[in-house]
């Protein structure tokens, strides 16, 4: 990484949302404590809306759960950051309004729930442009943020950086910075850092187990990964920016287990399993809350991830590029 730069110098409009903790909402030591043993700082909340891909299911399957979420970070007065699928805007435009009207960020979760690296540049590029627009028609907000569909910004799909930045999109939460099972861009700095074009990247809170780089604090690994395992591996997330996330689906008990399009056995069962572990996981790193993503883009300063460079080495040493 190289050249310094200040995070705020990229922002020129305000976020819309307001506070993220409720004046008086004390915490209690105890609370707090078990929200340091999953995570060690505070915890931005993200949620990305899209629906289940599973047979007979479309957006209304993701209004209830996705409303339960907003519901719970009310309650608990943090505003958390809402990636949505430009389907779900489309199908379910009142939802992202509440949403937004509720406090919270809402951010594009893509126009189509595909792998990047399965797209044209153009009609990518042309597609984001409609998604933000519609977003912010919806919300009468900027939108500043992007989440990959499956965390699929990789070196394989770096045309997106630009296209990002040139629709207007000020930061990114989409790399999984190392060798992972899902996603993957190895060696991408685990902090946030600025593309070469000036699109923020927050990259996803990992720690390294068996050579691969988990998320940790979401998802599946959220509800799958006990909590005694999980706080002996948190302090592996010491010095990132933390956040946690999940989709509707994730809190969804009621849902019937269903093999899902594209998915096996396995797989499907599971982004099934332990749902209900994710609103107790989420209930206890709720003690120690961080403002909603877009919010935390003054907080730091980040350099820019020559990441041309790193791959010219890479190749020049024999990597496969
Ligand atoms: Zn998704």
């Amino acid at each position: 990484m190289t050249a310094e730069t200040s995070l705020s110098g990229g922002l020129s409009r305000a976020p819309a949302y307001s506070c993220y903790v409720k004046p008086g909402a004390a915490l209690s030591s105890h609370s707090s404590a078990a929200a340091r043993a999953l995570a060690p700082g505070p915890v931005s909340f993200t949620v990305d809306v899209e629906h289940p891909p599973a047979p007979g299911a479309g957006p209304d399957e993701a209004t209830a759960p996705t409303l339960r979420l907003v519901d719970f970070l009310d309650a608990r007065g943090i505003s958390g950051t809402f990636f949505t699928t430009d389907e779900m805007a489309r199908a379910t435009p009142a939802l992202v309004r509440e949403i937004a009207a509720r406090g919270h960020e809402i951010g594009s979760h893509g126009d189509r729930h595909i792998p990047l690296a399965r797209r044209a540049v153009g009609e990518f590029a042309s597609g984001m442009a409609a998604a933000k627009a519609r977003l912010e028609d919806l919300t009468g907000s900027p939108v500043q943020g992007f989440r990959a569909p499956l965390f699929s910004l990789r070196p394989d799909a770096a045309f997106a950086i630009e296209a990002l930045h040139a629709a207007g999109f000020t930061y990114s939460s989409s790399v999984v910075p190392g060798p992972a099972w899902i996603g993957g861009w190895p060696g991408a700095p685990r902090v946030p850092f600025r593309w070469p074009c000036g699109l923020i990247e927050c990259p996803v809170p990992v720690v390294r187990l068996a050579g691969r780089f988990l998320p940790l604090l979401g998802g599946m690994y959220l509800r799958v990964i006990p909590e005694h395992d999980a706080s002996r591996l948190a302090s592996r997330l010491a010095g990132q920016m933390l956040w946690t996330y999940c989709h509707p689906y994730d809190i969804d008990t009621e849902a019937p287990l269903a093999l899902w399009r594209g998915l096996g056995l396995f797989a499907s069962l599971m982004l099934h399993y332990n749902r209900a572990a994710t609103l107790r996981r989420w209930t206890l790193l709720a003690a120690n809350p961080a403002p909603p993503l877009g919010a935390r883009l003054e907080e730091t300063t980040v350099e820019v991830f020559q990441w041309r460079a790193q791959r010219q080495g890479e190749i020049a040493r024999g990597k496969k590029p």
